[in-house]
Parts: C-alpha cells; sequence; structure tokens
C-alpha cells in the first residue's frame, strides 16, 4: 500500500513537483496536459489511473486536459469504442476542454515531414521492414546506413508526394528520419516517420494512403495542441529522445513528455489486447462484463467511480514499475460502499422457519434503518409474519460448541424484528429437513425489548409470504493466479472456472421499488448492485463485492 498519509498532509509525487516548480519559476501560467487513449477497445483499470492522474492534476493546478483519440492506425479503430471511451471518462467524474483526434493532424503532420525533407533530416527508403530491421544494428554494435539514405531533398519530397498520392504498395516505401545509424538509442537510428497504408480509416476515409507512425504523431500532437506536461508510462522513456529530437527541429511548440510507472493490477489484466480476447473467445458477456477490469464493467459490477478514484490517489504515482492486489480496490469499493449502501435482507439459500406461537394471516410491521452509517438516509418497513426464511447455513441440528446461530434450544435475533427459539426439526420421507419450527419471544422485538433472553447471533430473515425471488448473480476472481501473464502458458489458462455463479435469491418487498442505480449491502451477504439486465418484475442483481475479503482462504489455499 502506497501510503497511509491523508489527503492533507500527503506529500507531492514526483510529477506534481515538478509542475509546482515550473509554476512558480514562471515557466507557466498554467498547464495543458491530454488523455490519449488509442481507440481499439474499452479503457480498464490501467487507463483510469491515468485517467485520474491526467485530468486531477489540471483539477489542482490551473489549466486543463485534453481528450485525444491516437487513431493513427487505421485498421484498429472503432466509433464504438470512442463512444465506449467518453462515457467512461464522463462517469469517473471528468469533463475535457477539447475533444481532439491526431487523425485531424494529418494535414499538418505531412507538412512537418515535408519540412524535415527540406532540411534533408528525411528520406525515403525502400528498403523493407526486414532489411530496414537487419540495418539497425544491436545494442552494442552500430548500424548500417540504407542504400537510400542519400537521395536528395528533391527527389524525396517527389516520392513522398507519389505515396501520399497512393502510387506505391503497402510496404513498399517507408519515410525515415536521418539521425545516426550507430546512435547509441537504438530509436534515433533513422526511425521509420511514415508507412504506406492503403487502408480506410474511421474518420478520413480513404483520403490517405500513407499514416504516421506513433513517434511521428504523438510529440507533435502535443506539440500542436501545446500540451506543457505530457505523460506517459515508462516504456516511452527511450522514445523522449526522439520526442525531443522532432520537436527541435521542426521548431515547434516545446512540449515535455515524462513517463511515470504503469499501474499493475494483480489477478488481472490490463491490456486491451488481451481483454479482446475474453471477449471474442466468448470467456465473458462482452466488454462490459462484470468480471471485466474494465471501466465498464466495474460500472456494471457496482464499483463507484469515487472508489477508483480512492484507489488510483492511494497506489499514487511512481517511477517503478509496481503490482497492487486486486484486494486494495476491494478494500475502497468496500470503503465507499459502506457509507451509501441501502441495507436489505435477501436470502439466498432458504431454509424454512414457521414460528408457532405467532397468529397465522397476520402481518407486523418492524422498522429497520437503512444505513447506520448514514442517519440521513431514514428506515423501511419490513414485514413479519408467522412462516419466514433464513439461510440454510444458519441453522444446525447438531452443532459444535462455538455455533451461535439458530440450533434446536437456541435463541438468535432476527435482524429489527424478535429473538425467537428453536423448538423442533421437520423431515420428509427421504430426511431432508424441511421446516423448522421456532416460537418468538414476544417482549423481544428490536429497540423495546425487555424480554432480557440473549441472543448470541442476529440473522437476516424474509417474510416468506412477500419474500420476491430476484436472480443474484455471485462473482468471484476472472483469475486464479497473481499473475495470469506470467510464466509458460497462455494467460487464459488461469481463468477461475467458478467466477460467476448465479442463484436465486428471496428477497424483502422494499427492493420491488427501490430506485434500480442504487447500491446495496445485502445484510452479511455482501454488496450489490442491479444489473442493467433487470427489469421491474425480473430484478437481476450482481454482487459488486464481498463484505470482507475472503479470497486469499477459499482459493488460494
Ligand atoms: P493497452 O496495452 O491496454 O492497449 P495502451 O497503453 O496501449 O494499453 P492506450 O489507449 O494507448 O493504451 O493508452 C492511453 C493512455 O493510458 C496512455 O497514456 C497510457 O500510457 C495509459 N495507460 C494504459 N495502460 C496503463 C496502465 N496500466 N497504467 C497506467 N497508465 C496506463
Ligand atoms: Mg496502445
Amino acid at each position: 500500500m502506497a501510503t497511509e498519509e491523508t489527503k492533507e498532509t500527503k506529500s507531492l509525487n514526483f510529477i506534481e513537483e515538478i509542475i509546482e516548480n515550473d509554476l512558480s519559476n514562471g515557466k507557466y501560467d498554467s498547464i495543458i496536459t491530454r488523455f490519449p487513449p488509442e481507440p481499439n477497445g474499452y479503457l480498464h483499470i490501467g487507463h483510469a489511473s491515468s485517467i485520474v492522474l491526467n485530468f486531477g492534476l489540471t483539477e489542482r493546478y490551473k489549466g486543463y486536459t485534453n481528450l485525444r483519440f491516437d487513431d493513427t492506425n487505421p485498421v484498429t479503430e472503432e466509433t464504438e469504442y470512442v463512444e465506449a471511451i467518453k462515457e467512461d471518462i464522463r462517469w469517473l467524474g471528468f469533463e475535457w476542454e477539447n475533444e481532439l483526434y491526431a487523425s485531424d493532424y494529418f494535414d499538418t503532420l505531412y507538412s512537418y515531414a515535408v519540412i524535415l525533407i527540406e532540411k534533408g533530416l528525411a528520406y525515403v527508403d525502400d528498403s523493407s521492414s526486414d532489411e530496414i530491421a537487419r540495418q539497425k544494428g544491436t545494442p552494442t554494435t552500430p548500424g548500417m546506413d540504407s542504400p537510400f539514405r542519400s537521395r536528395t531533398s528533391a527527389e524525396n519530397l517527389a516520392l513522398f508526394e507519389r505515396m501520399k498520392a497512393g502510387e506505391f504498395p503497402d510496404g513498399s516505401k517507408t519515410l525515415r528520419a536521418k539521425i545516426d545509424m550507430a546512435h547509441p538509442n537504438m530509436l534515433m537510428r533513422d526511425p521509420v516517420l511514415y508507412r504506406i497504408k492503403h487502408a480506410r480509416h474511421h474518420r478520413t476515409g480513404d483520403k490517405w494512403k500513407i499514416y504516421p507512425m506513433y513517434d511521428f504523431a504523438h510529440g507533435q500532437s502535443d506539440s500542436i495542441e501545446k500540451v506543457t506536461h505530457s505523460l506517459c508510462t515508462l516504456e516511452f522513456v527511450p522514445h523522449r529522445e526522439l520526442y525531443n529530437w522532432l520537436i527541435e527541429n521542426l521548431g515547434i511548440y516545446p512540449s515535455h513528455q515524462y513517463e511515470f510507472a504503469r499501474r499493475n493490477v494483480n489477478h488481472t489484466i490490463t491490456s486491451k489486447r488481451k481483454l479482446m480476447q475474453l471477449v471474442n473467445e466468448k470467456y465473458v458477456s462482452g466488454w462490459d462484463d462484470p468480471r471485466m477490469p474494465t471501466v465498464a464493467g466495474m460500472r456494471r459490477r457496482g464499483y463507484t467511480p469515487e472508489a477508483i478514484r480512492d484507489f488510483v490517489e492511494r497506489i499514487g504515482v511512481s517511477k517503478r514499475e509496481n503490482s497492487v492486489d486486486l484486494s486494495l480496490l476491494e478494500f475502497c469499493v468496500r470503503e465507499h460502499l459502506n457509507k451509501i449502501a441501502l441495507r436489505r435482507m435477501v436470502v439466498l439459500d432458504p431454509l424454512k422457519i414457521v414460528i408457532t406461537n405467532f397468529p397465522e394471516g397476520e402481518t407486523e410491521i418492524c422498522r429497520s434503518e437503512n444505513n447506520p452509517e448514514d442517519p440521513s438516509s431514514g428506515d423501511r418497513e419490513v414485514p413479519f409474519t408467522r412462516e419466514i426464511l433464513i439461510e440454510k447455513d444458519d441453522f444446525m441440528e447438531n452443532p459444535p460448541k462455538k455455533y451461535h446461530r439458530l440450533s434446536p434450544g437456541q435463541h438468535v435475533r432476527l435482524k429489527s424484528a424478535y429473538i425467537i427459539r428453536c423448538d423442533e426439526v421437520i423431515r420428509d420421507a427421504e430426511g431432508e429437513i424441511t421446516e423448522v419450527r421456532c416460537s418468538y419471544i414476544e417482549n423481544s422485538k428490536s429497540g423495546q425489548d425487555t424480554s432480557g433472553v440473549a441472543a448470541k447471533a442476529t440473522l437476516h430473515w424474509v417474510s416468506a409470504a412477500h419474500a420476491i425471488p430476484v436472480e443474484v448473480r455471485l462473482y468471484d476472481r476472472l483469475f486464479l493466479v497473481e499473475n495470469p501473464s506470467e510464466g509458460e502458458g497462455d494467460f487464459k489458462d488461469h481463468i477461475n472456472p467458478a467466477s460467476l455463479k448465479t442463484v436465486t435469491g428471496y428477497a424483502e418487498p422494499a427492493l420491488a421499488t427501490d430506485s434500480p442505480g442504487a447500491h446495496f449491502q445485502f445484510l452479511r451477504l455482501g454488496y450489490f448492485y442491479a444489473d442493467k439486465d433487470s427489469a421491474p418484475g425480473r430484478l437481476i442483481f450482481n454482487r459488486t463485492t464481498t463484505l470482507r475479503d475472503n479470497f486469499a482462504k477459499t482459493v488460494q489455499k
């Protein structure tokens, strides 16, 4: 866990330090950051960290954050993802200043390439990608110049123009920066800036036959938008030299790149490509399956934006790669839900209790607090009748010594209602228990108990006559091991076969009229949230999380 400090006393992370310095020494009056997703999948918990970081900084300091879709690769991007990404960012509680697309800069980027060619800093290369790879050399040996490196500017300009016009097939030519084939940084050994791709683009259609590479789009887009602090993950450290080289040689606005460690979360996957496999190969029902670490999945499961932001702030920003346990995220979810969730009673595995001294056909209304953590949440009516349901495992006919729940002769309290005592167990011909007969203690009602009877356990329950059947989806972790992507074999070999269990629950009647967007605590069972497939008369609840972290006990042994 990164820090125990409270928000007020929290020391600055290294990026905040850089920004405070830049502001106090007058380098900038205000800051601009950007969140640059590639629209080739849904956002996941790793992206959520990046969003909270980028937008969080411009909330704290004067400035704004752009949403820039990094859509320079025409073949993978789709409009569905663009819409999903916007919905997710808004749900996390952030609003961007400008919605931008790297593809909007294709004309400008082309003109930048022309400038480099004119300055003798870029050339058209006919080498194949294999040849280019061979020319690169190795980290310890210098590369070799391409035979096309000495083309004149005029020749390069003409060829580049023809590349743009679509005169050459895919892969037959590239535009490369002319830097140094012996440079100690391999990325500086004449990197490819443009490739030919006869592919339709989701925004520019068939206009372009050449597309810029990441390195010739990202920094330039930052610069066009006057981004002051361009934050990316550590794998881009070696790219920074090229980022700066291009900005300097083009003489454009000097944006700066800063790198932080990718946030990895144990027991899950944070790679769009792999999450896509889970979707396409139907291991999950879709990108928003509640078991997915996607923002859409977490939302559907009942995680809250507050909990996700809390999680991201707790793990902080680091310069070293580290893995955070999923338990910390679940902890943050419980912390928040404990404050806001409405308490309700639902029985998942019912056992019929008949209260023999309670009159048949009569209903007594009990009142129960909606949330003891939030007095303003009020209370609700819970009907109490002669036949009620409790969980099967809250009863034992021959209990061990320390068993405090219901057993013959033992007293328990029914939450917000009466104390009952177990008198008799009824079985069918096969010996299965069909009902348990109890009697209630008349003057033991919650809040006005004068009975003096001690009950060592409080059970959740529902009136059998009032119970509404609901579908309950119980989730467990999608992966059984800490690092599904590590080691031999496929990450999908580690999928938890019991990650979803669907049962029928019996709910107290209040749930039929509760708001569909409410978060619930089903007493003693966990936190729950209505699934989007839920409808009046056919309620479906996703278990957001259990009340305690019991994963370690049940699965990891
Ligand atoms: P993926 O491998 O899942 O596709 P990506 O980095 O390629 O991830 P992008 O859409 O290119 O995904 O990323 C958008 C932004 O989110 C980038 O700035 C990227 O650095 C950041 N980001 C992605 N994954 C993480 C992570 N695990 N931790 C922190 N930031 C991340
Ligand atoms: Mg990417």
